[in-house]
């Protein structure tokens, strides 16, 4: 594919992301040569996210925007990812102006879409084709990445499109994503961060739960880099888990565990596999153990009372949870939740979204002070666009939690880890001095 001019544009989560450095990984065997405007493309891809409503306007608008550069026809436009799994069939009829849709696991079908494409011919394919992908071009700074261990997912929580649009749990073989961090940590990556929809379910689908070993093994590859671990479901994390993260110094003592709500009776109906009374103890004994703990939370659930709302409402007040994000119930076709009756008005979810909102940043402000004073281990970043150096402790993950800005005259090296004395935070980012 020699001059071929490809632009690409990734939207949704890690994930997705990933599903994109491995299209960018297509197209470099390929020749082709990804360019930075669309002006410059005779092909442009859009890694659409399908998520949730917000994330399907999102991915729309950027679909519409991309389509305005088509001058008679070019360049060509390709629309991957969730929402083409979703609704290839709905948006190539509204869509006239996309010449081809393509699934999540159908990447292997790059080459042949942007070839059908450029022939003038429509081209969609959203079977599910692909196996354990391999090779990718890294998105992310490069002392960083993103390493996916499973695909899909085998809850069935009542809210959720992901396993129709991701298909059940598909766990890569343990070997092959060694194989990766190996590759990874011998291109100078100093933080790897494990991502599936549900970790702690990886290698289930292969015969057994497999994540404390592999937690363990990516730490001994990784030397003094960092493992971190994103997505676990509360009920699968285990004693041998907690313990195999507290065995080795280089795994972030970091949990990302979505909660989604804390009444029983919301939990039931989410067809969640945790109570309350589950969540508070696992929290606490997390929190006594040195974690630092995020979580995310749906407000406006079918049926969710006040008193709903006051349960989840004091127990983050309990909890006091360092990172928490929490989204607004979108109903979903083909859920089980969309169904249900009793659907709360967007006011009142708007109303329980800022509520929660505003109790977290207080929860999360009070314990970014209680860092002042103490010196930490912070990974360098590198200049963010204002021109500081920040960087970000175990207890911050990239994208979705704040950073550390480290006053120092000297420059960091992106990826190397120092101490800072921390002297300031807010409710997202903390300050500190470089020792
Ligand atoms: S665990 Fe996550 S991805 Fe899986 S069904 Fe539940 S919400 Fe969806």
């Amino acid at each position: 594919m020699d001059n071929i001019y490809i632009y690409v544009v990734s939207l949704g989560c890690d994930k997705n992301r990933i599903d994109t450095e491995h299209m960018l990984g297509i197209l470099a065997g390929s020749n082709a040569a990804v360019v930075e405007s669309p002006e410059e493309a005779d092909v442009i891809i859009v890694n659409t996210c399908g998520f949730i409503d917000d994330a399907k306007r999102e991915s729309i608008d950027v679909i519409l925007e991309m389509a305005q550069y088509k001058q008679s026809g070019t360049p060509a436009l390709i629309v991957t990812g969730c929402l083409a799994q979703r609704y290839a069939k709905e948006l190539s009829e509204e869509l006239p102006e996309v010449d081809a849709f393509l699934g999540v696991s159908a990447y292997s079908k790059l080459l042949d879409a942007i070839r059908s494409v450029l022939d003038g011919k429509r081209y969609v394919c959203c079977d599910r084709l692909d196996g354990d992908m391999e090779g990718r071009v890294l998105t992310t700074p490069s002392h960083m990445a993103y390493v996916r261990i499973a695909d899909g997912c085998s809850n069935s929580c009542s809210y959720c499109a992901i396993p129709r649009i991701r298909g059940p749990l598909k766990s890569r073989p343990m070997p092959s994503v060694l194989q990766e961090i190996k590759d990874l940590r011998a291109g100078g990556v100093s933080e790897v961060i494990l991502v599936a929809q549900d970790t702690t379910r990886y290698g289930e689908d292969l015969g057994a739960r497999q994540l404390t070993r592999l937690i363990d093994e990516a730490a001994k590859i990784m030397g003094d880099g960092w493992v971190r671990v994103m997505y676990c479901y509360p009920e699968g994390i285990t004693e041998e888990l907690v313990d195999v993260m507290l065995k080795h110094d280089n795994v972030c003592r970091y949990l990302d565990i979505p909660m989604q709500h804390f009444s029983d009776a919301i939990l039931k109906r989410m067809n969640r596999r945790h109570t309350q009374k589950q969540s508070v103890a696992l929290a606490k004994s997390l929190h006594e153990k040195g974690f630092v703990l995020r979580t995310s939370l749906i407000v406006g659930f079918p049926g969710e009372t006040q008193e709903d709302f006051d349960i989840l409402l004091g127990s983050i007040k309990q909890i006091r949870f360092e990172r928490l994000g929490v989204f607004r119930y979108s109903p979903e076709e083909g859920t089980a939740a969309a169904k249900m009756k009793n659907q709360i008005d967007e006011d009142i979810k708007q109303a329980r979204y800022e509520k929660v909102m505003a109790v977290q940043a207080g929860i999360s402000h009070e314990l970014g002070r209680s860092l002042i004073g103490h010196t930490m281990r912070v990974m360098a970043d590198g200049r963010d666009e204002t021109g500081v150096i920040t960087g970000r402790t175990m207890g911050q993950a990239p994208s979705v939690d704040g950073v550390t800005v480290i006053s120092t005259k000297k420059d960091l090296t992106p990826g190397t880890f120092h101490d800072v004395l921390m002297t300031k935070a807010n409710e997202y980012d903390l300050w500190g001095e470089l020792q």
